[in-house]
């Protein structure tokens, strides 16, 4: 029997990425929509999370997809209705009200997805494999892209929560931190524009436990080609994760290219946590940001 889905957040994200891969996902239905703006062609939509959850009884599961600062009180709701929940990521604006969150799945025995789509992207596990084999001396993440270019007219990514670069530095993070060793800051330096709330740039040094240095250099003004690679320097030679995920060279050799399905892929492990009533809520690329 599919899932009945509902999503929430009508926007840029759900109409490149959700939408498709839900109808791409014989395990899901997806039945209504609330977003207070738009609306989804062919099924029922509400302006509100409330007004849906009221109207459309037989639903099993919500898709958060609204900005992070919004999301906390939408998944309560959902949860406290018996909703398993997919959360967009990030998925809050602070660690703790995520793990409150986790912690009411768990007391209504319903499934929480914290999803980090760029973990699902096709040069990822094989990132992993080659590190876990080999020793890193230091490894550089460089994440610099046009914030014009991917984010026009999105005031929240610069208000308090919104987390600025860190919106998509957190991609970053949720490779790092399934790659890498479990490592933590030392040293962090945030630029914020005077007339905003969150950083458009950064720079950040980690240290793992074993002494591997990691440097992170975030960058949303960057025109022209955009960077979204993780080196390392290893014992087995220079590995580089290129395109946020998508390609994996060692030594300059391209060693891993697949064609991208990293939203399919999302909605998948969906499927397969709720069937298997569980809950996966990593929460390292917040903690760690
Ligand atoms: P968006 O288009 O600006 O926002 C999504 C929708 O959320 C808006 O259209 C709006 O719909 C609703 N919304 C905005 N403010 C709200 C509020 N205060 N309360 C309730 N709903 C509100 O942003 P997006 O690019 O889709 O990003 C949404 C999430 O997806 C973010 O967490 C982002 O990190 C993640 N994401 C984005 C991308 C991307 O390429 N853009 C990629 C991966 C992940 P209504 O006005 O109709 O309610």
């Amino acid at each position: 029997k599919p899932i009945r889905i509902g999503i929430v957040g009508v926007g840029k994200i759900v109409r490149d990425q959700h939408l498709p891969a839900l109808a791409g996902n014989a395990d899901f239905e997806l039945v209504c929509a609330a977003s207070r703006n738009a609306t989804v062609d062919g099924i029922a939509n509400f302006p509100t999370i409330e007004t849906m959850l009221a109207a459309v009884k037989d639903l099993d599961a919500v898709s958060l997809c609204m900005p992070p600062q919004y999301r906390y009180d939408a998944a309560r709701k959902a949860l406290e209705a018996g909703k398993h929940v997919f959360m967009e990521k990030p998925p809050g604006a602070t660690v703790r009200e995520v793990e409150d969150l986790r912690d009411l799945a768990a007391a209504k025995r319903l499934s929480l997805f914290a999803s980090w789509h760029s973990r699902y992207a096709p040069a990822v596990e094989a990132a992993r494999k080659f590190l876990a084999a080999t020793r890193i001396k230091s490894a550089a993440i460089v994440w610099k892209e046009d914030v014009r270019r991917w984010h026009p007219n999105q005031d929240w990514i610069w208000q308090a929560g919104g987390l600025g670069v860190f919106d998509p530095g957190i991609n970053a993070l949720s490779i790092a931190t399934h790659i890498l060793p479990a490592m933590y800051v030392t040293e962090a330096a945030l630029d914020f524009p005077a007339n905003k709330d969150a950083p458009v740039a950064a720079r950040i040094a980690f240290r793992s436990a074993e002494g591997t240095p990691v440097t992170m250099d975030l960058d949303w003004l960057q025109t022209g080609p955009q960077s979204w690679d993780i080196l390392a320097d290893t014992e087995a030679g220079k590995m580089l994760l290129s395109s946020g995920g998508a390609k994996l060279s060692i030594d300059g050799k391209l060693v891993h290219e697949a064609p991208e399905r990293e939203y399919p892929a999302l909605y998948e492990r969906f499927a397969e946590i709720v069937r298997a009533g569980r809950s996966d809520v990593d929460l390292a690329p917040l903690r760690i940001g």
